[in-house]
């Protein structure tokens, strides 16, 4: 994940709660991916160092546990860059402007450097390195997945067999809207951040986006097409009970909101409560993330000898 500040419900259910499961039976690796960060906020990195420490702040309190699995920060495992540059020898431009995230991002954002056009490739070499199996994404992350399977395709062809081809491993709601009915996103000012107040998660949701055909209370609603439906689904213990009233006119938007509101709430109230108490011992965070970046040197200097040795690089 990128550090660009505190984590989010797309996050969180898209990806980070698969990590907490998969920890118990993967060697897992669990980045925070600072130079990534710089793709598109590289001219004032002056809250850099606070945003690695929200995201390790969010990763624990959602329960990773630094004893099963390595955290850390990215441009502590220098290896990342070696492997991206031997990448970027073997990948054609072409192939990265087609990847549909620098696409969009380029219009949307206006990026146009050299890193921001090599971020899917960087993220393979991310991937790569731990010689990864399993990757845990949300689904818009599946084109980059692919383009690492592509690249070790290549590599292993041309340099002989170091790589496998890595799969992506989706939750049960790999995409989760923002507040305004597009995929939740910092970027898009539309998301709700585990580490929101009650309050502030009450206030969001009151305004969020509904089915635009459901005007009065009792007009009948189409929950599937509602984001405030979507996350009930995650919430809701009886949203099946909230999907029938809804589409017959029996429950307002009003209502059907501050519910929704309660609800998640009352799921989030642990973890916040934990990263409050985190948040008082920020030492403790950048020890974890110190023993996770030296858990991780070690793996990526094996893979480095390995594709150098393959590469002819080294005897
Ligand atoms: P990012 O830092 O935005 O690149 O996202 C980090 C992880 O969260 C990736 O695995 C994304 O697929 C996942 N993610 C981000 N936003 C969402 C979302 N709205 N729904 C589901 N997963 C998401």
């Amino acid at each position: 994940m990128q550090p660009t500040g505190r984590l989010h419900l797309g996050n969180l259910e898209g990806a980070l709660k698969n990590w907490v499961a998969l920890q118990n039976d993967y060697e897992m690796y669990c980045c925070i991916v600072d130079w990534h960060s710089l793709t598109s906020d590289y001219e004032d990195t002056s809250t850099l160092q606070e945003k690695i420490k929200e995201v390790s702040l969010d990763y624990l309190s959602a329960g990773l546990d630094p004893n099963k699995c390595a955290i850390f920060v990215q441009s502590q495992v220098k290896e990342h860059a070696e492997l991206h540059l031997l990448f970027s020898m073997i990948t054609p431009v072409a192939r990265l402007a087609r990847v549909p995230s620098y696409k969009e991002k380029r219009k949307e954002l206006g990026l146009d450097s050299y890193g921001f056009l090599g971020y899917p490739l960087l993220q393979a070499a991310d991937i790569l390195i731990y010689k990864a199996d399993y990757v845990p994404v949300g689904k818009d992350q599946l084109p980059h997945i692919e383009l690492a399977r592509e690249v070790a395709r290549k590599f292993n062809t041309l340099y002989g067999q170091v790589f496998p081809e890595p799969e992506a491993l989706l939750t049960k709601f790999p995409v989760i809207p923002g507040i305004d009915g597009r995929k939740m996103s910092k970027s898009y000012n539309n998301d709700i951040a585990i580490a929101d107040t009650a309050e502030e998660t009450t206030k969001k949701v009151s305004v969020m986006f509904t089915d635009p055909q459901k005007i009065h209370k009792n007009d009948p609603g189409r929950p599937d097409l509602c984001p405030v439906f979507h996350l009930h689904k995650i919430y809701t213990e009886n949203y099946q009970e909230v999907h029938t009233l809804c589409s017959t006119g029996k429950l307002g938007c009003v209502e059907d909101k501050k519910n929704l509101a309660r609800n998640l709430n009352q799921k989030l109230k642990d973890i916040r409560e934990k990263r409050k108490e985190l948040e008082k011992n920020p030492e403790k965070l950048w020890k974890v993330l110190d023993q996770g970046a030296q858990k991780a040197r070690a793996k990526a200097g094996q893979t480095m000898q390995d594709v150098r040795k393959a590469m002819r690089l080294i005897q």
